[in-house]
């Protein structure tokens, strides 16, 4: 077997079958990524001791008789923004270079306990502020299909690493399409759940009423396994739920419960095309293999149907209102005092420098510690924040959020005729060239046009490969939006999907 084929199920396949061991896996893949992380980027920080004691628990286990989970001994890499006790964990940011995690975010806890390897932490855009990981204060991921070009963003680490077998699967975050639209550069699978389906406990905040932990992974039957790891209400999170509560049965035409959907129900689910995701601007070969994408469901016998989200052209504009008010605040702890840029030589405490006024301590650490486009989101989420500009501007963007959520309420609405799911392109483009956007915010933002009403409306939405590619050309993704808590419906459908076409 070699590790390019190992998909979650088939290393859990493997694994039980004794083909091989966890720790033989996870050396094989530190090995693998020695070589071949110098021509793509995708870790920042490698965790080899650690991982390869954890593989040897699970192959004790295993020898033992005990039963073990699905991602019991699978070797995964971890966004660099979400916490592992003791280790790293930079957000890709100056500020954090040295900052070592105190405690496990929950979805590190809860696959901790099911066994799951650690092999590193991956590259992103600073604090996931950015569409292709330029923004990384450290260093360039490239696209494991074409050097030249981005893996996407922010979490165009963790993209790259699965998309170039470097890890089995990965953990993203999602504000605003930072884990499908890198997915979709890199030709894997991204999934970002209902907003509140996954804890937020331990994932250092970029926009917490967007934020959002998702898989990465090769298949989508492997994103379901790796999203029922880490689901669930946590009370360190007061905005997490149980998603299991939400799955009402449906009320339209006795037609199938998302856990009991089977292709023959296909007939009875309808996808909506919303005629405002096929605009100008829209890469031909994006449309041209997303319209594929659509006549292959058709041929399944889902229901097309067209359909208006009147609201969408503002989603992109209120994002980027919404979302630096968010920052700003977030980022306001960063002072350079909290998180020591040393911890192992300096005390706790210890500013980066020191400076006799309080004031130009914060100044000159947040102005060495973060970035240009961090600096851009803090300074714009201030303005919009404050006095005289906070009608108009914040409170605008929030009651825009508002329709849009309308929109989908009422394309979702099942006695008005409504459909199931929807299904989009993720990026107007494909993968674009390292360099290319990055001295232009606007271009760069553009690049979300496409996966922020669903961030607004904190809907679950996967990214998946379209087929009907020639194998030179790169990878182009779509998208499947699902009506909130519905996610296993989304995943059901993207199975059903993989199932046949792949
Ligand atoms: N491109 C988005 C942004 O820059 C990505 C955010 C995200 O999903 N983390 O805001």
């Amino acid at each position: 077997m070699h590790l390019h084929d190992l998909t979650i199920k088939k290393f859990h396949h493997g694994l039980m079958n004794k083909e091989f061991s966890a720790f033989e896996i996870t050396e094989a893949f530190l090995k693998f990524i020695e070589k071949k992380d110098k021509e793509i980027g995708a870790y920042l920080q490698l965790m080899s001791a650690s991982a390869l004691r954890q593989a040897k628990d699970v192959d004790v286990r295993i020898a033992a008789g005990e039963s073990i989970s699905k991602v019991a001994g699978l070797p995964l890499a971890v966004k660099d923004n979400i916490l592992i006790k003791d280790e790293l964990t930079t957000a890709a940011s100056k500020i954090l270079e040295t900052y070592r995690a105190s405690y496990d975010a929950t979805v590190i806890e809860k696959l901790r306990a099911l066994g799951a390897v650690f092999l590193g932490k991956t590259n992103l855009d600073e604090f996931a502020m950015g569409a292709s990981t330029e923004n990384s204060a450290f260093k360039i991921t490239r696209n494991p299909h074409d050097f030249k070009r981005v893996p996407g963003g922010s979490s165009g680490g963790s993209a790259a690493a699965v998309a170039s077998t470097q890890a089995i699967a990965s953990l993203g975050s999602d504000t605003n399409g930072s884990v499908r639209q890198p997915a979709a550069f890199c030709g894997v699978v991204g999934f970002k759940p209902t907003y509140g389906a996954v804890s937020r406990y331990g994932l250092i905040a970029m926009a917490s009423s967007f934020d959002q932990i998702g898989p990465i992974t090769k298949t989508v039957e492997d994103a379901e396994i790796l999203f029922d790891a880490i689901k669930g209400k946590d009370p360190k999170d007061s905005t997490s739920v149980e998603i299991n509560k939400f799955q009402i049965s449906r009320q339209r035409r006795g037609s199938p419960e998302a856990a009991n959907f089977k292709f023959q129900d296909a007939h009875e689910l309808r996808i909506g095309i919303p005629k405002e995701y096929f605009i100008e601007g829209l890469d031909v070969e994006v449309k041209d293999a997303v319209n594929k994408v659509i006549k292959d469901f058709e041929s399944l016998r889902f229901k097309i149907t067209s359909i208006s989200l009147p609201h969408t052209k503002y989603a992109l504009a209120s994002y980027y209102i919404i979302t630096p008010a968010e920052i700003s605040a977030n980022l306001a702890r960063y002072d350079g005092i909290r998180y020591p840029k040393t911890q192992s030589r300096r005390k706790v405490g210890t500013p980066i420098k020191t400076s006799k006024k309080l004031v130009d301590l914060y100044c000159k650490n947040r102005s060495e510690g973060f970035g240009e486009e961090v600096k851009r989101r803090i300074i714009l989420g201030t303005f919009v924040l404050s006095s005289g500009y906070y009608d108009a501007y914040y409170l605008k963007a929030q009651k825009v959020r508002s329709l849009i959520k309308t929109d989908f309420d009422k394309a979702f609405n099942p006695p008005a005729g409504g459909v199931d799911l929807i299904l989009t392109p993720v990026a107007p483009t494909p993968a674009f060239e390292i360099g290319e956007k990055i001295k232009d915010p606007l271009a760069m933002y553009l690049a979300d046009i496409f996966t922020s009403a669903a961030s607004l409306a904190g809907l679950p939405a996967i990214s998946i490969p379209a087929r009907h590619l020639p194998k030179d050309k790169l990878p182009i993704g779509f998208q499947i939006i699902g009506r909130p808590f519905r996610d296993s419906e989304v995943l059901k459908v993207g199975k059903l999907y993989e199932a046949i076409y792949r």
